[in-house]
Parts: C-alpha cells; sequence; structure tokens
C-alpha cells in the first residue's frame, strides 16, 4: 500500500501503489499505462483526479509538442502524460501541509511558479523565470502539471498547494475543471485593469476561453459585451452567457466596422482576444478607442502583420498574457460559486478516462458541436460510456 515516508494518508482514502494513466509516445499517439502513484514533496498534496476537462492546448501539445516542454525538449516518448484542466479530491498531505485536509474537493491551477525569482515575487507565477527547470539534477520548484511536469490525464498528480482551489460540494465536477478556464479570461481581464464596470469589451473567438471571457467581463459589470465568432451555435452561447450583441463576421465582413456600430459608432475600450485569427490582432487594434486596450489570450499560429503606426499614433497597449495568473482563479471561483454564470453552458460531453481517445476526437472534429469534453475516471453515465463505444 501507499505510504511513503513524511506523507500523511488516511484509511478513509486508499491509495493504490500504482495507477492507470495515459502516456504519449509519438506525436498523437496515446498509449494507457501503469504509473506508480506520485509523491507529494514539502508545501505539496496528491490529488485523485475526478475529472479533466480537454483544452484546445493538450491538442497541440499532443499532435505537435509545444507549449510542452518536458526534459527541456519536445514531450514525445518521454513517458509525460498530458493534460491539465482538472480537479478532484485530497487524499494525502506532503511534509507539514496543513492548508488543506483529506477528503477536501478541489480543483487546480496549471503553474506552480518557483517562488524564489523576481516575477513569482511579484505574484506572476505563471512567467515564472524558472519555467520547466524541474528534471534530472535540476528542481527549481517550478511545476506546470501537463505542461512541463506530468499532467491530469492519469488517475492521481501531485500540486503545490498554491494551485489548489477549494471547492464546495454543489459544484459538480465537471463545472470545476472549468474554473481555470474562467480563471484564464479572469487574468485577462485582470491585466486590462480589472475595473471594466460601465466600460465596452469586445471578446473575439467563441472558444472556451472567450465564451468565458464573456462571462466573466459581464460579472465584473462590462457594458457592452460584444463577442465575434463564426459559428451561430456558439454566439448563441455567448448570448446566453451575457454578451449583449454577437456578430457573426462571416455575415459581417467588416468586423471592425460592425463592432463600432454596435458600440455608438466609437471603438471600444477592451478587447480580449481568443480567436487566433491570422487577422485578429489587426483587427483588435483597430476596434479600440484611442488609448485602449487589447489583452491577447490566444496561441497565435505564426506572424500575424499589425499596423503598428496605428497602434502608436493612438496610445494602444497590447498586453499578452500566459494561463491564469496573480490567483485570477480563485476570483473566478467566487463568481461561479455565487452562481454569477453558468459555466457549464461551455460543457457538452463526458467520458470515461479509458475512452480518452474519443474524448479526443470529440473536442478536436467537434464531433456533435462539442465544445468542453470532460472524461471522468468514476461516474462516467452510461448513455455516454455507449456513446464511445
Ligand atoms: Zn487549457
Ligand atoms: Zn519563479
Amino acid at each position: 500500500m501507499y505510504s511513503p515516508a513524511g506523507v500523511k494518508t488516511d484509511p478513509s482514502h486508499p491509495i493504490p501503489d500504482t495507477m492507470k494513466a495515459w502516456v504519449l509516445g509519438e506525436p498523437g499517439e496515446l498509449t494507457l499505462k501503469d504509473k506508480p502513484v506520485p509523491v507529494p514533496k514539502k508545501a505539496e498534496v496528491l490529488v485523485r483526479i475526478d475529472a479533466v476537462a480537454i483544452c484546445a492546448t493538450d491538442l497541440e501539445i499532443i499532435y505537435n509538442g509545444p507549449p510542452a516542454s518536458i526534459l527541456g525538449g519536445m514531450p514525445f516518448n518521454k513517458n509525460f502524460t498530458p493534460g491539465h484542466e482538472y480537479m478532484g479530491t485530497v487524499v494525502a498531505l506532503g511534509p507539514g501541509v496543513d492548508e488543506y485536509r483529506i477528503g477536501q474537493r478541489v480543483t487546480v491551477e496549471i503553474h506552480a511558479g518557483c517562488g524564489q525569482c523576481r516575477r513569482c515575487r511579484e505574484g506572476m507565477y505563471t512567467s515564472c523565470h524558472n519555467y520547466g527547470l524541474n528534471y534530472g539534477d535540476v528542481d527549481k520548484g517550478h511545476r506546470a502539471n501537463g505542461f512541463t511536469t506530468d499532467g491530469g490525464f492519469c488517475e492521481y498528480q501531485v500540486n503545490n498547494i498554491n494551485t489548489l482551489v477549494a471547492i464546495s460540494d454543489d459544484m459538480s465536477d465537471e463545472e470545476a475543471t472549468l474554473v481555470v478556464t474562467a480563471g484564464t479570461a479572469m487574468y485577462g481581464l485582470t491585466e486590462l485593469g480589472g475595473l471594466v464596470a460601465g466600460e465596452s469589451v469586445v471578446v473575439t473567438g467563441p472558444g472556451p476561453i472567450g465564451l468565458l471571457g464573456v462571462a466573466v467581463a459581464k460579472a465584473l459589470g462590462a457594458q457592452p459585451v460584444i463577442l465575434t465568432g463564426t459559428r451561430d451555435n456558439r454566439l448563441k452561447i455567448g448570448l446566453e452567457l451575457g454578451a449583449d450583441h454577437v456578430v457573426n463576421i462571416r455575415k459581417e465582413p467588416d468586423v471592425v466596422a460592425a463592432v463600432k456600430r454596435l458600440n455608438g459608432g466609437k471603438g471600444v475600450d477592451y478587447v480580449l482576444e481568443c480567436s487566433a485569427a491570422p487577422s485578429a490582432v489587426n483587427e483588435a487594434v483597430h476596434m479600440v478607442n484611442r488609448g485602449g486596450k487589447v489583452c491577447l489570450a490566444a496561441f497565435a499560429h505564426g506572424d500575424v502583420p499589425v499596423e503598428v503606426a496605428h497602434i502608436v499614433r493612438n496610445n494602444i497597449y497590447l498586453y499578452g498574457i500566459r494561463g491564469e495568473g496573480k490567483s485570477a482563479t480563485h476570483r473566478a471561483e467566487a463568481f461561479m460559486a455565487q452562481k454569477r454564470f453558468d459555466a457549464t453552458k461551455i460543457h457538452t460531453h463526458t467520458f470515461a478516462l479509458e475512452d480518452l481517445p474519443t474524448a479526443i476526437r470529440y473536442a478536436k472534429d467537434r464531433v456533435e458541436d462539442a465544445i468542453k469534453v470532460v472524461v471522468k475516471a468514476r461516474g462516467v453515465p452510461q448513455v455516454q460510456k455507449e456513446a464511445a463505444e
């Protein structure tokens, strides 16, 4: 039985020595294997993973590699387990941990900074200067589960206490996996200034972060909130999450003019760019008014052309954000706990952990209009199990 030295366990939550874990081989190749259950160190706990959502970034990692960095390079054939948007139950406490108790339900942030570099000291732990320095003899204490350390497509994972967010029993497992997605949108709005009440916001791209970006902006009092995208079914969910207006750019090719028309003829105060479309950044800097701010929350796929002179002439601010920094996930969870928006509107499918390849196909090919697809090690509804076969 699992009983590492210095680690507190409890008979109410017995832990096996080994677990099922999906391991990345060649690009796109995942195999279910047995791995030892990992051991929490100082300031870490062991989380039994109850549910994990698939993110577009997981697909990038599984098929292309970056932004994962394992042993200082590509993540393939390194016994690496991807997956980062998970929640679960604390089942073991590392030495000295008294901030959480065994049996407590938690959801997780992705990044645990090293805690000692300049950026971590400023609270910018997603921009840790020791990013990825956690292999072999190098252990700076940095973790980014599913990016630089083993992630959540398995049964158990260790997490630094600073990456945990306690959740109440009336939040479902599936909803809890979405807290970090809302947290990423919250971080973007935090970097834009945070006080967006009464100010105008455009969100470009109705993916999970964009849709929850609409919800968070609205919960923060932004007015109007305008969502742009290409799929009517997703724009409709944006309206349900609080968007005042939506623009389908297939029907309105001049999206900048459409946004200004909806905002009383003026540019907006903020744009949260979540689409990664090649034209999106240049459109965003033309959507904001003079002195406006643009937050880039999507990983672009290559160089994109931008009219820099327009940015300079109009004193426009551009912010890149990485992940869910500055404890934004806690603020997002507070909104969700207060039912300020229903994040579950973007959850569309649940599969068993063993059916991860099917779940990934649903997410990647948007089968049945899939948005957020969740896998669970236990408690999967029978109907979804059958659908996977
Ligand atoms: Zn993600
Ligand atoms: Zn650091």
